[in-house]
């Protein structure tokens, strides 16, 4: 199962770290996103990522020029039919990822390897509606994809050995570590992530802490990189939301309900980083709590 060429479906911000990761470890890249507007930006981050890696002397400028020499853009899915491994990666919700493979399997050669980069939604459910159920794979990478080291490999319940042991190759390519993880909802990293910036925004809500106060804690006394509201903002409320909602549905335990202050957040529109306000406002110089 030789892979050369990715088609990678969604140009946000997981798709450009993708394409941006593949491109450099030398896969041709086809990415593919429903309006231009989004591939451009998407070439833009990467341009900008990659000259980062340049500047801190990561990567020369030459393997910059020929990464993004790999990655060409499309509006039309179809295209993507003749690559020889898919990565979903738009918006975490069902019905669009079904509708994408519903799109695009007619088009698809026999041996392409059909992946997800879903952050919980059930591998076997979305493998069961195509007609590749043993090629299916759920592939989740981090965020942000340059910088993290791990992928998840998710099998589901019908993936076969090879599709497996192709996806594991396509992980050691890109230098990265490759976690097997069980087909339940939101699997390792957000079965335990996610819960706890849930509880951190219940932390909020319930006036235990400020914005400041609560990131602060866990910072400086959990030895935590990010605050879980900074990491929220991160990530994106709105997926946030939704990985709780599968977590909330899937093993119907009310322990995983999400904070209404969560839901609020993703009703207004505040979404995090992407959308310029989260639990911080990111329109001025430096970021400012929204409460
Ligand atoms: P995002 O909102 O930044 O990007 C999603 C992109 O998908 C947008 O550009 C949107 O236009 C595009 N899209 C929507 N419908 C489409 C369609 N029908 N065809 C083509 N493109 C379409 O979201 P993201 O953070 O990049 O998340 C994408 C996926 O990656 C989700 O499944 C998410 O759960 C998963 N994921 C996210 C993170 C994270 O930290 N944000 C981490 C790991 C995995």
């Amino acid at each position: 199962m030789a892979i050369e060429t990715v088609g990678v479906i969604g140009a946000g911000q997981m798709g450009n770290g993708i394409a941006h990761v593949f491109a450099l470890a030398g896969y041709d890249v086809l990415l593919n996103d429903l309006n231009e507007d989004s591939l451009v930006k998407a070439i833009g981050t990467i341009d900008k990522n990659l000259e980062r890696q340049v500047s801190r002397g990561k990567i020369s400028a030459e393997e910059k020029a020929t990464a993004l020499g790999r990655i060409r853009t499309t509006l039309n899915l179809p295209d993507l039919g003749q690559t020889d491994l898919v990565i979903e990666a738009a918006t975490e919700n069902e019905p669009v990822k079904q509708k994408i493979f519903d799109a695009l399997l007619p088009h698809l050669k026999p041996t392409t390897i059909l992946t997800s980069n879903t952050s919980s939604i059930s591998i076997t459910r979305l493998a069961s509606r195509t007609d590749r159920p043993e090629k299916f794979m759920g592939f989740h990478f981090m965020n942000p994809v340059p910088v993290m080291q791990l992928v998840e490999l998710i099998r589901g319940i019908a993936t076969d050995q090879p599709t497996y042991e192709a996806l594991h190759e396509v992980v050691r390519n890109l230098g990265k570590t490759a976690a097997s993880a069980e087909d339940f909802p939101a699997f390792i990293v957000n079965r335990i992530l996610i819960p706890m910036i849930n509880e951190a925004v219940y932390t909020l809500y319930e006036g235990v802490g400020s914005v400041k106060s609560i990131d602060e804690s866990m910072k400086l006394g959990a030895n935590h990189p990010m605050g879980p509201l900074e990491l929220a903002d991160f990530i994106g409320l709105d997926t946030c939301l939704a990985i709780m909602n599968v977590l909330y549905d899937g093993l119907a335990d009310t322990k995983y309900r999400p904070c209404p202050l969560l839901t609020k957040y993703v009703e207004a529109g505040w979404l995090g980083r992407k959308a310029g306000r989260g639990f911080y406002d990111y329109r001025g110089e430096t970021p400012v709590p929204t409460r």
